[in-house]
């Protein structure tokens, strides 16, 4: 797409955001089940549609635009802008980076079955990898939930949870593994598992600061699920490798949706404080609060460059497992501080509901945790950065 076609689609998703999205989320504090659920997902995405912006990073011949991740990086900020932005345009977690996983690695009838209804809005997916301790959290090789080979396919035993969007979800992407032992750093397979398998259960909902993610964070139990040889997705025993083909953009696009909410915090906050006055002078034009004002723009300046970067090394087929662990760390800790300083600026409004500064703030914390927490990424970054000195290994 040249880039005049980009920018077209940036206004087109401004528009979008703020006549049908932005209304929304502001009259139910970004709580997506209070805005209607299934019903307000179905009413944003026709407004995106109508608008022609709907679903830009799926493939083209699943009825998506296509974008690279440097052409995604401005259409999802400004979607982001809307705690329901990235919902009406089919870009939220964790279908995102699913369709961008199943579009690499799904097979013909795959693609046509799970990719092209998820791509057109039709159904919702779900990633389930993370396990209650002492399974697969931060360190995914604890993976203990298991697929055992019977005749035709495999039977799935484990418990995942705190799994984004597995209430209403059509289908669930199940890491299990298929040989090794939990801290074996091989053995894992991806699934397709219809939500409907028998054996297949949707326990509860964990309870978590945010609200705007449709279907929660929930917790799913397996018991002997058969899933048939044909739902195994990429190879056996491959599944942590195509898990780093979802990992790496889906990181990237968690940075381009923040940054997006948490610009219209700063947004709002540089509003109320160049017009609120307080001992004498605009709060704007005291020092301390130019400070505020200041790392906040260095810090969403400093997070999109960072982004940029990453993208391209992704866009040239890159792993780019370094650059985004770095843009990961740096963005979700740097978004955070501009939530949390658009919270201060604002005094007591800032934690109100009387602004849409203090939702951002709850909704951008986990990102700190999700998507790799950053101890996580600061050890690989720190080992790579060894290795590049010594010549070692991995
Ligand atoms: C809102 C939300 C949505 C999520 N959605 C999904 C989903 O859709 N699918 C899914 O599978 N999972 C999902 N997760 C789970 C998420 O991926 C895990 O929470 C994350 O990987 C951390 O695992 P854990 O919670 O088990 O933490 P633990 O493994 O118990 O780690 C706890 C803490 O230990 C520290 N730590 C870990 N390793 C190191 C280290 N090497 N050095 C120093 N400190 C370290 C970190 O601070 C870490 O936060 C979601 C989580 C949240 C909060």
């Amino acid at each position: 797409m040249d880039r005049a076609a980009v920018d077209l689609l940036v206004e087109q998703t401004i528009s979008v955001i703020q006549d049908v999205a932005l209304p929304l989320d502001d009259a139910h504090d970004g709580d997506i089940a209070a805005a209607g659920g299934e019903a307000a997902r179905r009413m944003l995405q026709a407004g995106a549609r109508a608008a022609g912006v709907f679903a830009p990073h799926a493939p083209v011949d699943c009825g998506g635009l296509g974008l690279s991740m440097v052409e995604r990086a401005p259409v999802f900020e400004e979607a982001g802008y809307s705690l329901f932005g990235p919902l009406a345009l089919n870009i939220a977690a964790p279908d995102e980076g699913n369709i961008h996983l199943l579009d690499k690695v799904a097979t013909v009838d795959q693609r046509e079955r799970y990719l092209q209804p998820l791509s057109r809005g039709e159904i919702r997916s779900a990633f389930a990898m993370t396990e209650p301790a002492p399974g697969a959290g931060a360190d995914p090789t604890m993976l203990m939930t298991t697929a055992s080979k019977v005749d035709g396919g495999w039977i799935v035993n484990g418990r995942k949870w705190f799994i984004t969007g597995a209430d209403g979800a059509a289908f669930f992407i199940t890491m299990a593994r298929t040989s090794g032992e939990p801290g074996s750093a091989g053995g894992a397979t991806m699934f397709v598992m219809p939500a409907t398998t028998d054996g297949v259960d949707l326990i509860r909902h964990v309870g978590t600061v945010d609200r705007s993610m449709l279907g929660g964070h929930c917790e799913v139990g397996f018991r002997d699920a058969f899933v048939p040889d044909d739902h195994v997705l990429g190879g056996v025993d491959e599944g942590f490798r195509y898990a780093q083909v979802r990992l790496g953009p889906a990181r990237m696009t968690h940075v381009m949706r923040w940054t997006g909410a948490v610009r219209r915090a700063h947004e709002v906050a540089v509003r109320h404080v160049a017009f609120r006055r307080a001992f004498g002078a605009r709060l704007s034009d005291l020092g301390l609060m130019q400070q505020l004002i200041a790392d906040n723009e260095i810090d969403l300046a400093a997070t999109r460059a960072l982004l940029l970067q990453a993208c391209s090394v992704l866009d040239d087929g890159g792993r780019a497992s370094h650059a985004t662990s770095i843009t990961k760390t740096f963005a979700a800790e740097a978004l955070h501080r501009v939530a949390d300083r658009a919270v201060q600026m604002c005094g007591g409004l800032g934690v109100s509901t009387e602004l849409p500064v203090a939702k951002i703030a709850r909704e951008v914390r986990p990102f700190r945790i999700y998507d790799g927490p950053s101890e996580v990424h600061r050890w690989s970054i720190a080992k790579r950065a060894v290795r590049a000195i010594t010549g070692e290994t991995p």
